[in-house]
Formats: structure tokens, sequence, C-alpha cells
């Protein structure tokens, strides 16, 4: 518990992998009912900031979301490797990726289409690659995002952290006249690095840590 609590404070950066006496308590965390509820918890938060902006009418106005772990969720994945006691395998989580049925993690969904609603548009910003582009624009669809204004996807090889392409493609979109309204990820580098966007909501997330 409190491994996880200073996770998701960011006061841990750096893990590799979750303690493996604290595997039971992790999946145990995101089976039941407490991973939903806190993830309600910033879903509550960031659907009533939206509903409180004025709106320009300009049409520009965005909301980044990160893919994996806040669009859509590796949990059948994780359940399968550790729950994120055992080292990252890129490999089959590849595989995991490419099969295009990761479910939709539902507090998500529901401030996806609330953003619609409102007329604020949504762009996916992910570290997932661009030879990953139609199986995650599948698997997107799928699940019920039914619309974006654009899906930015890693070129493959980049040799950056995650936290630096993210922040250097948000600039690109503030360059070319968005305004990044709001910000969502399950990892601090989703939502770290100006331009971050008005208002960053930070997902829960004890299994994995992306720098
Ligand atoms: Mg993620």
């Amino acid at each position: 518990m409190s491994v996880r609590t200073a996770v998701e404070a960011h006061n841990i950066i750096g893990w590799k992998t979750v303690p493996a006496d604290c595997a039971e308590y992790v999946s145990d965390y995101l089976t039941g009912e407490r991973y939903g509820r806190d993830s309600d918890v910033v879903i509550n938060e960031a659907i009533a900031y939206a509903e409180s902006l004025k709106l320009s009418g300009h049409g520009k106005e965005i909301w980044v979301f990160d893919v994996d772990e806040t669009a859509l969720s590796t949990l059948p994945y994780q359940a399968k490797h550790g729950y994120g006691t055992k080292p990252y395998d890129h490999a089959s989580f590849v595989q995991y990726v490419a099969g295009g049925s990761a479910p939709a993690l539902q507090g998500t969904l529901r401030l996806y289409r609330r953003l619609l609603q409102l007329g604020i548009k949504p762009v996916f910003l992910t570290d997932r690659t661009e030879d990953q582009r139609a199986v995650t624009t599948h698997n997107l669809l799928s699940q019920g995002y039914y619309s974006w204004e654009k899906l930015l996807l890693q070129p493959v090889g980049l040799q950056t952290t995650t936290q630096a392409f993210k922040t250097g493609e948000r600039q690109k979109l503030v360059s070319a006249g968005y305004v990044i309204v709001g910000n969502i990820g399950d990892q601090w580098s989703d939502i770290l690095g100006s331009p971050e966007g008005y208002r960053t909501f930070k997902y829960p997330n004890p299994i994995y840590y992306v720098a």
C-alpha cells in the first residue's frame, strides 16, 4: 500500500518492478474495486473542470490522452505477467498490443464522451510506435473511442525519453494553434514538461514506470 501511494505521489521514481511482496496487494488493487474508485476520483475532477471551461468556439481546444493504462488497459497482459513484479519484456508486450483487444478503461471513456459533447477534441499521444498505428486505431475504435483530432505515435527507433517525445509533440500542437485545455495520463512522463496543458490529471498505475 505505502509503495503504491509513494509511486502515485512520485516519491518513488525510476523503479524497475513492483516489489515481489507487494504482488498480491497490487493484483487485489487492480482487480478489485479500488482501482476503479481511485480512477473515478480523477475522472470526476477532470469532467467537473472541463464543464467549467468557457470555450472559445474556434474549435481548437483539445484534450491530450495517453493510450496504455489511460484510454486502454493492459490488465489482461499484466495478469499473465505477474502484475509488474517481473522486469518489462518488450517482445511479449508488443505481442499483446498487436492483438488489438485491450479493453477501455471505463472512467476514461466517460471523460472522453463528455469532452466530445462539450466540443473539446481528443488527441491521443502515445509512446506506442508508428508501426502500431493500424492496430491502435482498430483497438480504440472497437472500444468506443470513435473520433479524434489526432493520434500521435512515436517514430520507430526514436532515441529519446517518453517525456521528451511527448513534450515535443505538445509543443507542436500549441505551435499549430491548438489549445491544450487538459492532459491525462497514468505516467508522470505523460503530464510533466511544458507545455503540459492548462490542467493535468494523473491516472493511477501501480504496475510500471515510464521515464
Ligand atoms: Mg500510459
